[in-house]
């Protein structure tokens, strides 16, 4: 082994993540050939030094541990080696990485993100239910679950004497039909333990089976962007940035005297997940675009627009005053994105109703209010925690700031209107086009959250462009993106 900075050393150990490391070293704790060395970047070489941490000799390194992160298709066991020969996840991963240990279970029905490592410690804390770790799942179940059933799976129940339960369950789409025996729902579901088939079990004693099972999350990592059977390794800044959070998890110090985290912030707020965050003016083509880039990359997809909007009508259908900022807040709580663009309002898919013009400016008029706004902006954080395509008006500027690929789609107001009047049946352009006016003016003119570009945004006019044109743009954007990622 060469010789490696100190802080990676210390990192690669498991002791702590590269910045507390950093700051220990600061701190004076750590000695090289019993030389306190307090300047961070130094290199050392473990197979030739005394590296200690606060007195304790650094675990002798072979080769530098490997983390892969993997989309596991269904039909692969996630274990090493199979005696009934069946296919594992091991066969999806070059032979080079034939000694790394899948981390957990996904039986072999179910499919989404796998971990494999050959850090056998990493792995216990992602694993073992005293740290806590998240993970996120979607399940598709049968029947339509009542509140009650969702709070009994968070209470605990008791399957084969073994008490089981789900950290948080809740419905984000139901799918009602005439014949009992067809209705669905789509849950998310997070564990922080996990026992063997735990989801699956817990969900069926409760008269719901799982008809489908897919792990979005583990912990900060995401499975945004691996095709199912894809993989790729995992990058510094990601394994740092999942240590920090299991130890936050854990509700442990990062290590012996580290201060504490003055923001531990919470997982949902900073996601590492992949966003490609689209705003615009109505009639910039942003669903379309959002639809198609979703498609192509295989993406989940949010429509931050049509939550609004279901805000929107609901209060119309309530007779609710629509400049009550205080009573529309509590209607967001009703109201679900699922990955695939729909909209749901008390478990109804509201997503064409919400499309109505009485509705479109309902819309505009309720999005003033930052009572609203503020439970509106961490739903969708929490809806598009995994990732994907979300649009709307402020996703670059207030709610991902952070996401890699930011564009503000434009175009001229005619075009917009000519394109938004074909939308809905050739109504005439003219109305149309003093509608859009309207919206326009009090949604790049509120107070809070105004429609405006992103410093960093892409500007888009898409005016001259054809849908697939401009989809290609951005579908450009993205591809930059994830090789920057993957550097
Ligand atoms: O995108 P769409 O036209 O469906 O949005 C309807 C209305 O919802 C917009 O005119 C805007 O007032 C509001 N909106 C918002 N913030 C978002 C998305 C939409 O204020 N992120």
């Amino acid at each position: 082994m060469t010789a490696e900075r100190l802080q990676k050393l210390i990192a690669a150990a498991g002791i702590a993540s590269r910045r507390a490391a950093e700051r220990m070293i600061a701190e004076g704790r750590v000695t090289v050939d019993g030389e306190v060395v307090n300047v961070p970047g130094v290199r050392a070489d473990p197979a030739l030094q005394d590296i200690r941490v606060d007195g304790a000799r650094l675990r002798k390194l072979g080769r530098p541990r490997r983390y892969v992160i993997l989309n596991k298709p269904i039909g692969h066991l996630t274990t090493r080696s199979d005696p009934g020969r069946r296919s594992t996840v091991m066969d999806l991963l070059p032979h080079s990485f034939r000694s790394l240990v899948p981390v957990g279970r996904l039986d072999g029905n179910s499919s989404g993100l796998v971990l494999l490592t050959d850090d056998g410690e990493l792995a216990q804390r992602v694993t073992h239910p005293r740290y806590r770790l998240p993970k996120t799942y979607y399940a598709t179940v049968r029947g339509l679950p009542a509140e009650d059933v969702l709070e009994r799976a968070q209470r605990g129940v008791r399957v084969d004497g073994e008490g089981l339960r789900l950290d948080h369950v809740e419905v984000i789409a139901r799918f009602p039909h005439r014949a009992e025996s067809k209705r669905r729902a789509r849950l998310r579901v997070t564990l922080r333990g996990g026992r063997n088939r735990e989801i699956r079990r817990v969900l069926s004693v409760l008269g719901h089976p799982v008809l489908e099972l897919h792990r979005t999350r583990i912990g900060c990592l995401a499975d945004t962007g691996l095709t199912p059977g894809g993989w790729r390794k995992l990058r510094g800044d990601e394994l740092d940035e999942l240590r920090d959070l299991i130890r936050r998890c854990a509700g442990e110090t990062a290590a012996p005297a580290e201060p504490a985290d003055p923001e531990p912030a919470a997982p949902s707020a900073r996601p590492a997940a992949f966003v490609v965050a689209i705003d615009g003016p109505a009639g910039s083509g942003k669903t379309s675009v959002a639809r198609a880039v979703a498609e192509r990359f295989g993406f989940s997809y949010f429509n931050t627009g049509a939550s609004v909007r279901a805000v929107a009508l609901a209060a119309m259908r309530q007779d609710l005053d629509l400049d009550d900022g205080a009573s529309l807040r509590t209607l967001a709580f009703r109201v679900i994105l699922d990955p695939e663009g729909r909209v749901f309002l008390d478990g109804e898919d509201v997503s064409a109703a919400v499309r109505a013009p009485e509705v479109s400016a309902g819309a505009s008029r309720v999005a003033v209010h930052p009572e609203l706004r503020e439970v509106l902006v961490e739903r969708w954080r929490q809806f598009a925690a995994g990732g994907g395509v979300v649009e709307g008006r402020d996703i670059g500027t207030v709610v991902f700031p952070e996401a890699p690929v930011k564009v503000f789609l434009d175009a001229r107001p005619e075009i917009r209107a000519q394109r938004r009047s074909s939308d809905e049946g050739d109504r005439d352009v003219g109305a149309v086009q003093s509608e859009l006016n309207r919206r326009d003016h009090t949604d790049s003119g509120r107070a809070v959250a105004p429609l405006r570009r992103a410093e960093d945004a892409h500007h888009l006019d898409t005016s001259d462009l054809t849908l697939e044109e401009t989809v290609e743009r951005v579908a450009e954007l993205v591809e930059a993106a994830r090789s920057r990622a993957l550097d």
